[in-house]
């Protein structure tokens, strides 16, 4: 008795397989039945642009091999029949004629799936919304201690913390203005020229013109710490802004390197310490603090894994900020609309800088 085999699809990859099944074997040997649900045996898909272009005649042209071809070779092939259900523990297939609706079981000792595949279209799915810089002015709020935080705008030209962390009452002067009054080094003069965020920490904020003559950052630092405040610097990014050097000079200034938890923001991490290590001291690196900003829900996991495998040792703490809807939309940031979680890594931070 010869074996049977059934073979779904009746184009490039099952006709291919039945040619050669019959190439192997003789009809005597082996029965072969193919199920074509189309109208079509042996088509060149591939030459559809050329029949859409003019190139070749029509659809027979693209035939490279006719059902009755296949036939004269003792191919049973059925075409508009499609398989319509496989059982494998009975290995027999059932099968539909498309034209004529009968319905019929047929068994099979090799079955031969070559149905073709659907190309995956990407979706296009609306950006997910993505956290920004976090707010360090809300980590400071409790901190302990008579001290009072005041968050410097030290990057170039406006950083977050000005732009988004004053939700209370909005800068009303200048970094620079400041540094221009009688007596930049009284708290009052601090609290005139800034803005306030809802946990009390003031904001310098800074326009994108230069500082004063004989002024720079350290200079700001020291003025803060005769009025009896603390000063916390961001610094924006790159970390390598010329800005930051006479701070990261200071040992006494700790530095938060803050970096979204993203394959291709991580990358830029070495490059930045090892900066930081040849330019500074090795002391800068192994006391500063990577925060890492999770942007996407649930995404940063494998991030942050491999920034403790790889970097850990480097610095002193690797802190993780959650994603935090109220840090992504973009608004004004409000300590009290943060979720529980992020303050919790705020103050986590917070415990990493003493
Ligand atoms: C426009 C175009 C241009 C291309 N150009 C190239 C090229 O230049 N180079 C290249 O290498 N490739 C090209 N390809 C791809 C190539 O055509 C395919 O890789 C090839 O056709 C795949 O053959 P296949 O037999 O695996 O699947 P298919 O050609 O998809 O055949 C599957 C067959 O199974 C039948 N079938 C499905 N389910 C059932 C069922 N339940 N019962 C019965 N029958 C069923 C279908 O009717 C179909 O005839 C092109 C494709 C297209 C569309």
């Amino acid at each position: 008795m010869s074996e049977r085999v059934v073979i779904i699809g009746g184009d490039a990859a099952g006709m291919a397989a039945a040619s050669q099944a019959r190439r192997l074997k003789s009809a005597g040997e082996l029965e072969i039945v193919v199920f074509e649900r189309g109208h079509f045996t042996s088509y060149s898909a591939c030459g559809i642009p050329y029949w859409v272009g003019g190139d070749v005649d029509g659809p027979d042209a693209l035939i490279a091999r006719t059902p009755a071809e296949h036939r004269a070779r003792d191919i049973d092939l059925r075409l508009r029949t499609e398989v319509v259900e496989i059982d494998v523990a009975g290995r027999r297939v059932r099968f539909r004629g498309l034209d004529t609706g009968l319905e019929g079981w047929i068994g099979y000792d090799k079955l031969v799936i070559a149905t073709g595949a659907t190309p995956i279209r990407p979706l296009r799915a609306p950006p997910p919304p993505r956290a920004r810089a976090p707010p360090p002015a809300a980590a400071a709020v409790d901190s302990e201690g008579d001290v009072w935080p005041v968050v410097v705008d030290a990057t170039l030209g406006g950083g977050d913390v000005a732009l988004r962390g004053c939700d209370t009452a909005a800068p009303v002067s200048s970094l620079q203005k400041w540094l221009g009054t009688a007596d930049p080094g009284s708290a009052s003069s601090v609290g005139a020229c800034s803005g306030q965020t809802s946990t009390g920490v003031r904001v310098l904020a800074r326009t994108p013109d230069p500082l004063p003559r004989r002024e720079s950052l350290f200079s700001v630092a020291r003025h803060l710490e005769t009025a009896g405040l603390l000063g916390v610097f961001d610094a924006g990014a790159p970390v390598t802004s010329r800005l930051a050097a006479p701070l990261l000079s200071d040992p006494r200034v700790g530095l938060v390197i803050t970096v979204a938890a993203r394959p291709d923001a991580i990358n830029r991490l070495q490059p930045a310490l090892a900066w930081l290590d040849e330019n500074f001291s090795e002391f800068v690196v192994g006391d500063a603090v990577i925060v890492l900003t999770e942007q996407v829900p649930g995404a940063a996991a494998t991030v942050i894994d491999h920034v403790r495998t790889h970097l850990g040792s480097w610095v002193r703490a690797v802190v993780q900020i959650p994603f935090d809807l109220h840090l992504a939309t973009g608004g004004p940031i409000s300590w009290h609309r943060l979720t529980a979680e992020t303050r919790d890594a705020y103050l986590t931070l917070l415990g990493a800088l003493r």
